[in-house]
């Protein structure tokens, strides 16, 4: 079992590695971002409160969260056979905390946590062009200043305190896919 966190801003690459690492490693990806789209997709009631908070580039509500990734992990459990990549999840510290009492009682916790290091400028720059490919609603230039505003406040604090335990990975997520991905598989090769 290996057990990653991809941690990074919003544009930082988390998606497009997580397809590269789920093709190399076999690990199951479960992006709480991607789950959420599902929901309001689906017209679900999940989705339509967490509609309200991606809207506006806000975080989803701690325990709300986290109920919903106890759902995932449950349902999801028999296709989870060599490990999970968590993309997007966790956001703040209580989550993270949650994220290790979850785990623990399954027996594994995570592994190392791939830190996607991207100057802001870059970020924006990404998101932009995504949301012109791609129609996603909240790459919208307002939107997108308020996510990296709170990615700031409340989710980078994270990095110090997966530093602080010794699980944090710096990777120079500002290099071409490839490179990145190599950064990535020196890591889960070690
Ligand atoms: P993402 O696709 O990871 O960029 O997530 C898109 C949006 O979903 C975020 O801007 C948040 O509003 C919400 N979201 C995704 N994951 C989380 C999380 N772990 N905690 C709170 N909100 C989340």
């Amino acid at each position: 079992m290996l057990n990653i966190v991809l941690f990074g801003g919003p544009g930082s690459g988390k998606g497009t590695q997580s397809d590269k690492i789920v093709e190399k490693y076999g690990l199951h990806h479960i992006s709480t971002g991607a789950v959420l789209r599902r929901h309001i997709k689906e017209g679900t009631e999940i989705g339509k409160k967490a509609d309200e908070y991606i809207s506006k580039g806000q975080l989803i509500p701690d325990e709300m969260m986290i109920d919903i990734l106890e759902d995932v992990l449950e349902t999801e459990k028999d296709t989870i056979k060599n490990g999970v990549i968590f993309d997007g999840f966790p956001r703040t510290i209580a989550q993270a905390e949650q994220l290790d009492k979850m785990l623990k009682t399954r027996g594994s916790g995570i592994d190392h946590v791939i830190g996607l290091e991207v100057p802001d400028q870059t970020l924006v720059e990404r998101m932009l062009k995504r949301g012109a490919e791609t129609g996603r609603a909240d790459d919208n230039i307002d939107t997108i200043t308020r996510r990296l505003g709170v990615y700031h406040d409340q989710t980078s604090p994270l990095r110090d305190y997966y530093i602080a335990d010794g699980r944090y990975r710096q990777i120079d997520g500002e290099k071409a896919i490839d490179d990145i991905f190599s950064q990535i598989s020196d890591v889960l090769d070690s």
